[in-house]
């Protein structure tokens, strides 16, 4: 006989462990406790040690489908006078390290739902310890009921006896719930009004759907307008008065069956819509079946996720596509507070779906999309916040607070090697997203017993996001560490993968603050663990009138075109500036004598191509023009065009003047396109392999903002086979993962 005691942490709590523990004893013969504890599982386990081998293979082998383990710890102990294998429970237990992600309901739940003879047929909040919600009902911890927005609704005794059964899948499921004891539907009108509730609610709100209205849905995370995707006047009211002129709108398939009907769906998308985050995912359309065209303009892929909550299963048929979009106006974070809700969707739905079911925590969707095989992350929320990420160089690291950037705001803190990163919030122009900023900081600290003693900011010193993180140091009296933006985006991809060698790291992104003081964003950097060094880069333009060039990309287009001709354009490029906004004469007489901030950014590069294509002169949502500007090649092949490159830096100008020459020459846009892409592509990848021969370097690392372009990215994947790629996955390629690199950076600034 032996006995050791077994520590794991990972994602081990709310997804039935400790059930599968105890039943996994028991079979074995093997006898002793389980616990949580404040970061994580304890197990003690006694019998024949080839029996308590065998149970910790099968522990990590047999674990529950959401569980994780990212370290166990098995170390032998005393024997102790014990004669059957009992969970114990964790009172008094504080600040439990990890708080699992809502789920969507898993097989047995649906089938509960589904099933006219069981108790919970069309129930929608039905769930169990493999499903449901969990962080955005939670208010403290330890994760009990008393602690969630369940609190209000006792169980029955038929859910408590669920509740209390320890062979069964709702033992200690928090949101256990039926329709005698638990939160329920109200569908009301556009004034307030009660109008019906229950499944007549989600009966009736079906029928408005179908009949081209719009209705406010409350979700898991926060409320969604929801309109019938095949109805063009309901999907162009929803945007006339939602104030969203052109973004893509998500769409929520009724089943797998139709979406494929209408987007190519491969083998790694098909799972990513069906895992228990349920994103949104970003699929390729096929162009001979069309929904309504105002859902996506100027997309060839349309974002399509499936019903996520057991309710979406009751209210949406299965053959149907609504559009199912964030209720929030735009740049405001999600909308989850039901007072507020009820007055801000006046005027914009005509009926609202909600429930009594408080959301504690907002979460947006999720999005992600595939290339080369590889999820790539574009916003992280539901389903994947808070589960942490394991940083191991963090192991020993004090708990830090690390910023973030301004814009896809999200923050992180980390409980020893465990990065546990803040939702999506927004960008921080915002007054709201900053309020929210604020007051996630708090949720954190609070439901992970987190007390930051460090904390560390983007090096740029207009961020709010780094203003903030100042003032909260200021007001603990924290040691402040400033990181380099683009350093930040590539160590967030080390962090993931944990890579200590030396990396080359290819950021393109919007914009952030350079070590120089220019602005950054077409970067080829040496890193090697929080060391950087900057190898090569895009050429610099200048950004005329700073800010407003940002938002108005033919400026920028404008400086390229004087610069190329200063004798006078071709006709094409005159046509073009006829058509451009007023006051383009003025900024082209005065910006020989402007002031003018020099950048670098991939993403700026993308813009003003867009704008001389005549894709728009204004950005209508973030990455508009570039983004559109992918989409028109999506279908085409392009070639190489000419562009000059040295040592250590890549013209623009000459790709920017080979884009012009095909203008001249009557190419299509979409063909132009498709060529200034591959052109991109082909001398990323001629700059990547001279650097990497310089510094005999193996390891390459894409991140950025920019490369949320799948021809961009899936392209540069391409060119530099033979090399060891890495691209995030856990954590967004965009300004979502800065945070995650700072911890990182920060762990080895403070050895
Ligand atoms: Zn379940
Ligand atoms: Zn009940
Ligand atoms: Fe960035």
């Amino acid at each position: 006989m032996k006995a050791y005691t077994i520590h794991v942490t990972g994602i081990v709590q709310g997804i039935g462990f400790r059930p599968f523990v105890s039943k996994l004893a028991h079979e074995l013969g093997i006898v002793g406790t389980v616990r949580n504890d404040t970061s994580g599982v304890e197990i003690h386990i006694q019998g024949v040690d080839a029996d308590c081998q065998l149970f910790v293979e099968r522990l990590q082998s047999e674990l529950p489908i959401h569980g994780r383990i990212d370290t166990l710890q098995m170390e032998p102990t005393e024997l102790q006078t014990l004669d059957d294998f009992t969970i114990i429970l964790s009172h008094g237990v504080k600040g439990h390290a990890f708080i699992g992600a809502d789920m969507a309901p898993c097989e047995a739940c649906l089938q509960d739902i589904q099933d006219p003879e069981n108790r919970r047929f069309h129930y929608g909040f039905t769930n169990c310890t493999n499903c449901g919600p969990r962080y955005t009902i939670i208010e403290s911890t330890p994760y009990d009921r008393d602690k969630t927005s369940m609190k209000v609704f006792p169980m029955c005794e038929n859910c408590q006896k669920e509740y209390d059964d320890l062979n069964g899948r709702r033992y200690h499921a928090e949101p256990n719930a039926c329709e005698h004891c638990g939160p329920m539907f109200t569908l009301k009108g556009a004034d307030g009004t009660v109008l019906t509730t229950g499944l007549d609610a989600i009966e009736q709100a079906k029928e408005h759907i179908q009949n081209g209205s719009i209705v406010a849905l409350k979700g898991v995370g926060g409320y969604h307008l929801v309109c019938d995707a095949l109805q063009e006047n309901a999907v162009q009211s929803l945007r006339q008065r939602k104030g969203r002129p052109r973004k893509p709108l998500a769409v929520m398939a009724g089943s797998l069956e139709i979406a494929k009907q209408y987007v190519h769906i491969s083998e790694k998308e098909e799972e990513l819509l069906l895992s228990p985050a349920r994103p949104i995912v970003l699929l390729q359309k096929i162009t001979e079946r069309t929904i309504a065209p105002s859902v996506a303009p100027g997309m060839a892929t349309l974002g399509i996720l499936l019903p996520y909550a057991p309710y979406h299963y009751s209210l949406i048929p299965s053959e149907a596509l609504w559009v199912m979009t964030s209720a929030n106006r735009s740049g405001d974070p999600v909308l989850y507070d039901d007072v507020q809700a009820a007055e801000e969707l006046q005027g914009i739905a005509e009926y609202i779906l909600t429930h009594n079911r408080e959301i504690i925590s907002p979460v947006d969707d999720s999005v992600v999309q595939v290339v080369q095989n590889e999820p790539i992350l574009i916003r992280r929320s539901r389903g994947y916040v808070p589960l942490s990420i394991l940083v191991v160089p963090l192991e020993k690291s004090p708990t830090m607070l690390a910023m973030g950037a301004d814009m896809k705001a999200s923050f992180g803190m980390n409980r020893g090697s465990h990065a546990i990163l803040s939702p999506y919030m927004g960008d921080m122009e915002h007054q709201r997203v900053q309020d929210l900023l604020w007051i996630t900081t708090k949720r954190y600290e609070d439901l992970f017993q987190l007390q930051p003693t460090q904390v560390i900011v983007d090096a740029h010193p207009n961020y709010y996001t780094s203003q903030c993180g100042r003032i909260y140091a200021e007001k603990h009296q924290l040691p402040v560490i400033e990181v380099q933006h683009h350093h930040a985006h590539v160590a967030a991809v080390l962090a993931e993968h944990n890579i200590q060698d030396p990396v080359l790291g290819i950021c393109f992104d919007g914009t952030g603050y350079g070590t120089d003081g220019t602005l950054w964003g077409g970067e080829f950097l040496y890193c090697h663990k929080e060391y950087m060094e900057r190898m090569a880069h895009l050429s610099y333009a200048p950004l005329p009138g700073g800010e407003i060039a940002v938002r108005e990309p033919w400026r920028q287009a404008l400086w390229y075109v004087n610069q190329l001709y200063p004798a006078g354009a071709p006709t094409v490029l005159e046509q073009w500036k006829e058509s451009l906004p007023k006051g383009w004469q003025l900024l082209e007489k005065m910006m020989p004598h402007m002031q003018m901030i020099q950048s670098s950014s991939g993403g700026r590069l993308f813009d003003t191509v867009a704008s001389l294509l005549g894709l728009g002169y204004e950005h209508l949502y973030d990455a508009h023009l570039a983004i559109e500007l992918e989409q028109l090649a999506l279908s085409e092949k392009g070639s190489i065009l000419d562009m000059k490159m040295d040592e250590t830096v890549l013209d623009t100008m000459s790709l920017v003047r080979s884009v012009i020459e095909q203008l001249e020459c009557g190419e299509s846009v979409a063909k132009i396109s498709a060529n200034f892409h591959r052109t991109l592509i082909y001398y990323i990848g001629q700059m990547a392999k001279q650097c990497c021969e310089k510094r005999q370097i193996s390891h390459i690392v894409l991140c950025g903002g920019v490369f949320q372009n799948r021809i961009l990215l899936g392209g540069v994947m391409q060119e530099l086979q033979g090399y060891k790629v890495h691209v995030p996955t856990q954590s967004p390629m965009n300004d979502g993962a800065i945070a995650l690199g700072q911890l990182w950076l920060g762990s080895y600034i403070n050895r």
